[in-house]
């Protein structure tokens, strides 16, 4: 044999291997909904009984459920920075609402596509810079709209017409629809709902109509022992906006808030609230009925939101069928952290209490995750580029807070003995009234720390201590009762360990706290350089 012949031998076989080895790295479908909160999946059976998620439940049904998953800093930039980098906050570089994520930081992603993954992303993103490791990306500038959205990608800007979570869809449907098979892929699917100011699509406008939904036991909390929970500027009383966040419109209310619908659209929006609007304006509830009011309001808007998500998620996995991927693709649910559906009177997010510290996971994995089954282990946010690099089998090439969590997927969701028995915490927004905190969690205990007392009341109550087996909603702290002390010494010394554990030094909390720290270019929304003094 020629050496020609022999070298093109090795050339082939080297190309066919690679071949194999491509074909067996499975793709990753990534979707990832904002403030979607593990209450509103009825596969979580957690909360009030609320309707159905039959999307979301058949994906859990063929995969595994995350019960005890949560985020590092519940509020949507620093958590998305989180799952991005496998880092918590202060060390990611995007401590609070206003930072962005540094284009030159190693994300999954960014790993993926340099490895030879086609990559791609829809919809938001909500981390200012341009979205960096994408073969193919299209992104909402911060929050976006609900309806008729403009969508930011490489070579500029359109606006589509329809609502965010469709559009998005198809966006992602199509692109779908073209992968060839000859490189794997990872998809992510990234929706605005169901965040504030809740506007379902019209298609989902009546229902729930006729349902008067359960409340929550604490809809009227006094946050009795919980002196920062007193001081929260997120009630459903005294913080929502009659017009924007519940659609009482008064007036010419209405075009202002729904400006951005089309004629038609904003026709079918005044048409759908008209009749309750009528009877409230007639007669309005005061005092407790009307937070009963807002309560149905909110949540009805809110869970007409999930609707349009889970629709999107049972598109996602049908088309997966179609076009006969699904044996070899990862299907990831999940959102940027928990919600608060009307417990302690609260919507928003925020607090290290149970409703906003929980994230949905939702992973599935033909052949390799059993099918129905459910996890208790701990998992945190920190743990997704970890995992997701493992999964397509590469390796972490810098420090991450996090770990796999193949152990856990591979074993139908046994959990290690070394597995982690504490998660750690750290909110320093500071929005909607809630006092910066850090906490611990453990299986059984979570303490929480309150850093920045804003008053004299919170300087005297700075620890707030949870037993979760005997009190799930947390109501009682017992950081004041004298006859937990030795539980609570116990559990400052794990905080401080755990703080000492992730490198938390105090220092990170306060960089990049400015909003421009990149070049101009790097910004989805072009701004001009910043000024020099
Ligand atoms: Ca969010």
């Amino acid at each position: 044999m020629s050496r020609i012949t022999t070298r093109l031998l090795i050339v082939f076989t080297l190309l066919a291997a690679r071949a194999v080895a491509e074909e067996q790295r499975p793709n990753i479908v990534f979707l990832f909904s904002d403030d979607l909160t593990c209450q509103a999946i009825s596969a979580y059976r957690y909360g009030l009984d609320l309707p159905p998620t039959p999307n979301l439940d058949r994906l859990a049904s063929s995969g595994m459920l995350f019960e005890n998953s949560f985020c590092g800093n519940s509020i949507c930039t620093p958590s998305r920075a989180t799952v991005m980098t496998g880092l918590h906050s202060h060390r990611n570089g995007i401590v609070n609402l206003s930072g962005g994520l540094d284009p030159k930081r190693p994300t999954w992603p960014k790993k993926l596509n340099q490895s030879g993954y086609s990559t791609a992303i829809f919809g938001k993103w909500h981390m200012k810079t341009k979205p960096v490791g994408f073969d193919t990306w299209e992104v909402f500038s911060g929050q976006g709209n609900y309806y008729n959205p403009e969508l930011f990608g490489p070579s500029g800007s359109r606006r589509i017409e329809g609502h965010s979570t469709e559009v998005i869809t198809d966006l992602a449907l199509d692109w779908l629809g073209k992968q060839d098979g000859r490189k794997p892929f990872a998809l992510l699917l990234q929706h605005k709902a169901p965040h504030r100011n809740w506007k379902p699509s019209i298609q989902d406008l009546e229902l729930y109509q006729n349902l008067t939904l359960p409340e929550p036991d604490s809809l009227f909390d006094n946050y009795e022992g919980r002196v920062a929970a007193s001081n929260h500027k997120m009630g459903i009383d005294g913080h929502m906006r009659m017009s924007s966040d519940l659609m009482l419109f008064k007036g010419n209310e209405a075009a202002s808030v729904l400006g951005r619908l089309t004629e038609q659209q904003r026709k079918d929006y005044v048409a759908a609230f008209a009749d309750e609007n009528t009877a409230f304006l007639k007669d309005p509830p005061v005092g407790s009925e009307l937070v009963r009011w807002k309560y149905q309001r909110y949540m009805k808007n809110y869970l007409r939101c999930v609707a349009g998500v889970d629709r999107s998620v049972g598109r996602v996995l049908d088309k997966l069928d179609e076009l006969k991927l699904t044996e070899n693709t990862i299907v990831v649910y999940c959102a940027d952290q928990g919600f608060y559906l009307g417990e302690h009177g609260w919507f928003d997010k925020r607090w290290a209490y149970e409703e906003s510290l929980k994230m949905p996971l939702i992973v599935r994995w033909p052949g390799r995750v059993k099918p129905n089954t459910r996890c208790s282990a701990m998992v945190q946010n920190i743990d997704y580029a970890p995992t997701l690099l493992e999964a397509a089998g590469l390796k972490v090439d810098w420090k991450v807070h996090g770990i796999s969590l193949m152990p856990l997927l591979t074993s139908a969701g046994r959990t290690p003995e070394n597995w982690r028995s504490t998660i750690y915490y750290r909110y320093i927004d500071g929005g909607h009234g809630v006092a910066q905190h850090s906490a611990i969690r453990t299986n059984t205990h979570k303490l929480l720390h309150f850093d920045s007392p804003r008053n004299e009341a919170e300087k005297g109550s700075l620890w707030e201590l949870y037993d979760l087996t005997k009190d799930p909603n947390e109501m009682t702290n017992l950081a004041i009762d004298p006859a937990h002390a030795e539980r609570l010494a116990d559990m400052q010394e794990l905080f401080q360990k755990t703080k000492v554990f992730y490198g938390d030094t105090d220092e990170g909390v306060w960089t990049n706290r400015r909003s421009t720290p990149f070049a101009p270019e790097d910004y989805i929304r072009q701004r001009s350089p910043r000024r020099k003094k």
